[in-house]
């Protein structure tokens, strides 16, 4: 399927709506979650228009990936989780239930946070 250039972190990446900025360099927005399960919430997404973590996989470029990667180090440092721990998650299609078709890594953390997975359907 095309990548759908009307979502709502393209959007946010073209400037049109706004974000609440944690980290960004030329290949990665983080950003706050507008509606955060945790006392931190952070999305972290490539800059590329990437739907799901197999199109990027497949590919996304050497220094793409080392970005992305990367901005987790940084975003879970600036957020003061790194010591305290924190959970990285990436929903991918229909059965995870993701959303937003942008590949986007929720960082959470802050509290203790249950576990995996949530026991409804
Ligand atoms: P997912 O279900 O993995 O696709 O997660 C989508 C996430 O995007 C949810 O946690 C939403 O709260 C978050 N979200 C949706 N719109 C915005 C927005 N405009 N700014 C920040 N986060 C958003």
């Amino acid at each position: 399927m095309a990548y759908d250039q009307k979502n709502i972190f393209a959007k946010i990446l073209r400037g049109q709506i706004p974000c609440e900025t944690v980290y960004e360099d030329d290949y990665v927005l983080a950003f706050e979650d507008i509606n955060p399960q945790a006392p931190v919430h952070v999305l972290i997404i490539p800059k590329g228009p990437y739907e799901n973590m197999t199109e990027f996989s497949t590919k996304a470029t050497s220094e793409e990936k080392a970005a992305f990667i990367g901005a987790i180090g940084v975003v879970v440092k600036l957020k003061e989780i790194d010591e305290s721990g924190y959970r990285t998650i990436v929903n991918n299609g229909d059965d995870s239930m993701q959303e937003v078709p942008h590949l986007h890594i929720h960082v959470l953390g802050g509290r203790r946070l249950g576990g995996l997975l949530s026991s409804s359907v």
